[in-house]
């Protein structure tokens, strides 16, 4: 594979400087407002006539470095990076090291550079439902997820509770008076609707919270000290065709730990097909048509208690393995502006090994790593120098993203630094190679997705 070093003069560093308030006042740009307008902001800026040209430190990103960091990160020694594997770990602490010698603090966890998170994959080895003598089948008659159910099962029920659709809210309780402690608890999914078209619990057309987050029925009969929850789905064809990944385990996930885990924790949910819920309410099953279309007219409704018999099974093994994002932070020079947070991401995980092939990731995404690194060294530089930027700037290298941008996900769910204070995220991916349009003339911002046309020509 060829590589073109010269990349280093795509980093749009100038359009950095300019977004995290850099002062560039020697640059002559064409001006859109007036010639005084210019001169009050001007002479308003402290420091104006010191600070050097950012220039100075854009050129200071060097191509030499630039490839010494990807070899070195694309080499064996680093077993194609893969999130939970030593590769990554080692490449995690090459990161660290270069931060370190760049000067810059260690703000995250207990004053490292790295923010550790844990990712899960939870599989089903075993499902079964039988009702009397038949064995339902898996997404045939009902379906679950692995995700949402954090323990496993292998019991027999008796008791159950009808509550409707299962909601309690200021206005309108499916539960009122029922007591489903210790039993199975069965509703529909979604809300009640009236014949006029308007939706119960909203008293408009539109829908509820109820309708949109069906963990939310969940929580209250978790909460109300149900053993299970039979959730009927009238879609039940379409979401199981639509859910199919989820359903079935494959993908990794950020892992609930600690109280995190703790308040996550919901009692375990099945979904049934109205059949199935037909063949457990038996001869309740005329009963129930009758509470729910008089709840249609604007009638009250009542939890119905019946007897049923049905055995579940659910059992899953969950695997682990932990990744970490490499943190190194600017602190801003300017007051206030500093709580302000300018973020320069790349991912710096790939696909690891198979047998003996390495799957090295110089392109993906050494090469955008590399960029992350230098620019942090660059900006680390300038405020050496007493011109570093006004913002806070913190390049961030993610790993879990070839597992589905699992880092960043961690990230967004516990920042080191309020979100509402994040301005803007610059993420890097894949800047080691030219397309063919601009072979021979690298100087280019190229936009992937788009037509050429709307690739932006720089210095031309
Ligand atoms: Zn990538």
């Amino acid at each position: 594979m060829v590589f073109q070093y010269d990349f280093m003069k795509q980093i749009t560093l100038w359009a950095f400087l300019a977004l995290i308030g850099f002062s560039t006042a020697t640059q002559a740009q064409p001006l859109t407002i007036s010639d005084s307008a210019v001169q009050a902001i001007t002479s308003a800026r402290r420091f104006s006539a010191k600070i050097p040209d950012g220039k100075l430190y854009g050129e200071a990103i060097r191509a030499d470095r630039l490839k010494w960091l990807i070899d070195t990160l694309a080499s064996d020694a680093m077993q194609g990076r893969e999130t939970g594997e030593d590769g990554q770990r080692i490449a995690a602490d090459f990161i660290a090291r270069q931060f370190e010698e760049m000067g810059l603090p260690p703000v995250a966890d207990k004053k490292t550079y790295f923010q550790h998170f844990k990712l899960q994959r939870d599989s089903w080895t075993e499902l079964g439902m039988t009702v009397g003598e038949k064995n339902l089948k898996n997404r045939t008659d009902f379906y679950v997820y692995p995700t949402s159910n954090l323990a496993n099962l292998k019991a027999e029920f008796k008791d159950a509770v009808f509550v409707g659709y299962g909601i309690q809210d200021n206005n309108y309780d499916d539960y009122a008076s029922a007591d489903v402690k210790g039993k199975v608890v069965l509703m529909y999914a979604g809300e009640p609707q009236l014949s006029n078209g308007n939706f119960l619990v909203s008293g408009t057309q539109f829908r509820s919270a109820w309708s949109l987050d069906w963990k939310k029925k969940v929580q209250v009969a978790t909460r109300k000290g149900a053993s299970l929850v039979l959730i009927v789905d009238p879609e039940f064809e379409k979401n199981v065709r639509e859910n199919r990944r989820e359903l079935s385990s494959r993908g990794w996930r950020p892992a609930f730990s600690g109280e995190a885990g703790a308040s996550n924790a919901l009692a375990n949910n099945i979904f049934i097909s109205e059949e199935v819920a037909n063949t457990l309410l038996d001869k309740k099953a005329g009963k129930v048509a009758e509470a729910l279309a008089a709840q249609k007219n604007g009638e009250g409704f009542k939890a119905i208690r019946f007897k049923t018999k049905f055995e579940v099974q659910l059992d899953k093994k969950v695997q682990t393995l932990a990744g970490a994002n490499v943190i190194g932070l600017i602190e801003g020079i300017d007051e206030a502006l500093k709580n302000e947070y300018v973020f320069i991401t790349a991912h710096y995980d790939h696909l690891g090994k198979v047998e003996d092939v390495v799957y090295n990731g110089a392109d993906d995404n050494a090469s955008g790593t590399s960029g992350v690194i230098e620019i942090a060294r660059a900006f680390a530089q300038a405020k050496k120098d007493g011109v570093g930027p006004k913002r806070s700037v913190v390049c961030m290298l993610v790993s879990g993203e070839e597992k589905g941008l699992l880092g960043s996900e961690f990230y967004v769910d516990f920042p080191l630094f309020p979100l509402d204070k994040t301005v803007v995220d610059i993420n890097i991916d894949m800047i080691g190679r030219i397309d063919e349009r601009h072979a021979g003339n690298p100087d280019y911002v190229r936009d992937r997705f788009g037509p050429p046309e709307f690739g932006v020509a720089r210095n031309q």
